[in-house]
């Protein structure tokens, strides 16, 4: 049984002069809580918190860890408060065990080994501090080595637990012993039968192993010395789930896994690893593929450390790792190496390594002290993930920022197009409610509703977004396939035809293949965007004899025609990052690349774009409104319409035009009269770029003798 003493030995081992008081006062104020209070075992409850704070102390880590060890179970268990804890042992040591209290709130009781993942980060991302996890993992250690007391099916629960969440999870934090210590405890208790045959067969030859790993660690010893490399080698078993599953793995027996034992040179240099690997390889024959240099390549919680197998003396297979002294620590201990030693044993940053991992040794530089290290460190894991419950008690992973339209769509993508509300931990919310870690989400569904460009400010995950724009691209193009069929529907029966008999005769896609299109119904979307004149596609549908009759088409006014050829080229109109709109320009106000815009998503006819102060958009539903912008390359011309307002003189016609022209500005129409009053009114229509080449014109404009007003007019 582990006494107080046993844990300040462990912790002053590390720290011989630290003072000891207040983990003194953490035990005995421990002991009262738990008074009276017994294990399942029929022992004192008190055995359980030192044997976890023995762990702590004996992975290095510092006095607010051991006290929260020592108290961890005393808000859940007992009448004592975080408030209580903080005026006792301080802010750090209460918080500490709060954030293990609510650890212990999250169950993994779903057998599905997809959630398995999304909990273990559940689980980190809860604890903003890492001791909160290492505190944790002490706790699930000791618990495991003291389950044989538990009912059978509490057993297997939290043997399968441990399995699924916090071996990985030990593993991910680099600390070795741990991991195996919880394999081989979770595979005791969830593969009995295995696990005592797996233990009789090592205990029948563990005399004959002894003898041969003595052996070996002579071999290898011997000339690695010869070679002038101070060195130590060690031989051992490895853990008994892991020789099972390779067991498992290769349908083998005990007997038949040579690399059960791993052996390790530790050694002094980097340079003495890749040395000491070449002379291992001259001796004793590697076998192909089972070199692993993971010290270019460190694992990503990491660990770096040479592995490779050799065919032994004695015919057998031989695994060697072979690593420095600095990575030893690190291999074994992971995370909490970096307490235990107070400098110089930080593995070298690596790229692939977990974000806040590379925080932390990023922080270390500034810090000496690894106490006030400790106090820097409010790890802010996996900050790009937030994760949330289903109803169901399921976990879902989002990007940050998500809302309740990302878990939608996480459900399916049918409740995303549909999700017409949410509901956060039972209260209504918008859909643009930002997800916090650990909500339960619920949403709703209406069958009228459906995504509108706005959702796309709303969803952050990519996989809502393009849910979302693809049913918005597939509703545009529907749109203008009907728009395209009606237009060119009308378009023959002025020549006596009939589209939709030369769609069934297959003209239709004669003429699709003419040009270009891959299908009939992308000719026809083609011509409801405007992107094909409609006129060219009858030419093609229509047989010569029918030509020759003349169409009755009323003749479009001049700025029809205008806009018309202004929708065919790139409209320049980014929403979002999603192009290929159905965009249309408001001819209120007739928008320039270069001004300030505003969309309007109107019903069926796409987006309408009005400049931003158009007193005509400002009356408009404001629910409606959605961010546009000029794309960086709006190639297109816009239509603009000015009225200049001149005296009455020869040549003045003549003078504007000369304006036009410096101006690099072909004009589309012009229409001039006199007024009584001896003024010539000029309108002018024409295409310009953008703003800043429409006011160099009115600069030049306002510039000419004899012009008394320039003004642009609106439609
Ligand atoms: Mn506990």
């Amino acid at each position: 049984m582990v006494r107080i003493d046993d844990v300040i030995d462990a912790y002053l081992t590390a720290r011989p002069d630290a003072d000891i008081s207040k983990i003194q006062r953490a035990y005995i104020y421990s002991s009262k809580q738990h008074q009276g209070q017994l294990r399942k075992s029929g022992e004192p409850y008190m055995i359980h918190p030192l044997a976890v704070a023995l762990i702590i102390a004996e992975m290095g880590l510092d006095e607010a860890s051991i006290c929260a060890a020592l108290l961890h179970d005393t808000i859940e268990d007992t009448g004592t408060t975080r408030q209580g804890l903080a005026e006792l042992f301080g802010e750090d040591v209460a918080s500490l065990v709060d954030g293990v209290t609510k650890l212990s709130g999250v169950n993994f009781n779903k057998r599905e080994q997809r959630q398995a993942e999304s909990f273990r980060k559940l689980l980190v991302a809860m604890s903003n501090d890492i001791r909160v996890l290492l505190v944790k993992l002490a706790d699930r250690l000791h618990n495991m080595r003291t389950l044989e007391h538990m009912s059978e099916s509490a057993r297997e629960r939290i043997a399968l637990e441990t399995r699924e969440i916090y071996a990985p999870l030990a593993d991910r934090l680099g600390i070795d012993w741990l991991k195996s210590d919880l394999d081989d405890l979770a595979f005791m208790h969830l593969e009995a039968d295995k696990y005592n045959e797996l233990a009789s067969s090592v205990e029948k030859t563990n005399k004959e192993r002894k003898a041969y790993i003595e052996r070996t660690i002579a071999d290898l010893r011997g000339f690695l010395e010869d070679a002038g490399f101070e060195i130590k080698v060690t031989g051992r078993l490895k853990n008994f789930y892991s020789i099972y599953k390779k067991m498992q793995a290769k349908s083998l027996g005990y007997k038949d896994v040579h690399d059960a034992i791993a052996f390790r040179v530790i050694c002094k240099t980097l340079q003495d690893c890749y040395a000491i690997l070449g002379l291992v390889h001259s001796r004793w024959v590697p076998v192909p593929g089972r070199f692993k240099d993971y010290i270019a390549m460190p694992k990503a919680n990491h660990y770096r450390s040479l592995h490779t197998t050799v065919v032994g003396r004695e015919g057998e297979r031989v695994e060697i790792q072979i690593r420095t002294q600095k990575m030893h620590e690190i291999a074994d201990a992971g995370i909490a190496a970096h307490w235990s030693y107070k400098e110089g044993s930080l593995p070298d940053g690596s790229a692939k390594s977990f974000a806040w991992l590379r925080e932390m040794l990023e922080s270390q530089n500034d810090v000496r002290d690894s106490v006030e290290f400790l106090e820097t460190v409010k790890v802010d894991l996996f900050r790009d993930e937030v994760f949330v419950f289903t109803p169901q008690g399921d976990v879902k992973s989002l990007r940050r920022g998500a809302t309740p339209l990302d878990f939608a769509y996480t459900i399916h993508s049918e409740v995303g197009n549909h999700c017409s509300g949410a509901k956060v931990n039972g209260v209504q919310v918008p859909l643009r409610t930002e997800l916090r870690n650990g909500d339960m989400v619920e949403v709703t569904t209406s069958k009228n509703q459906r995504p509108s460009p706005d959702w796309l400010e709303m969803a952050v995950s990519s996989r809502a977004r393009n849910k979302i724009r693809s049913y918005l691209r597939t509703e545009q193009r529907e749109q203008s396939r009907r728009v395209g069929q009606d237009l060119l529907e009308r378009g023959l029966r002025k020549f006596g035809c009939s589209f939709s008999r030369f769609l069934k005769q297959g003209e239709v896609e004669r003429v699709a293949k003419e040009m270009r299109y891959p299908s009939v119904d992308d000719l026809i979307a083609a011509v409801g965007y405007g992107k094909v004149e409609k006129e060219e596609v009858i030419d093609r549908l229509l047989p010569e004899e029918r030509k020759t009759k003349p169409p009755t088409e009323v003749k479009e006014g001049r700025l029809e025609k205008v806009f018309r050829r202004v929708s065919k080229n790139d409209d320049g109109i980014v929403l979002d990052g999603l192009d290929n709109l159905l965009v249309r320009f408001a001819r209120c106000c007739s928008p320039l690349p270069g001004e300030d815009i505003v969309g309007y998503v109107s019903r069926g006819r796409g987006i309408v774009i009005h400049r931003r102060n158009c007193a005509r958009a400002a009356a408009l539903d404001p629910e409606r409104r959605t961010r546009v912008t000029w794309s960086r390359k709006a190639v297109s011309q816009r239509p603009v319409q000015l009225r200049v307002t001149t005296g009455n003189r020869a040549g003045m016609l003549a003078a504007l035009t000369e304006v036009f022209k410096n101006n690099r500005i072909s004009i589309e129409s012009a229409h001039c009269t006199t007024n009584g009053r001896n003024r010539g009114i000029n309108n002018f229509t024409f295409m310009v770029k953008d703003l800043s080449q429409l006011n160099e014109l009115i600069k030049g404009l306002k510039q000419t003798k004899d012009v008394i007003e320039v003004e642009r007019v609106n439609y």
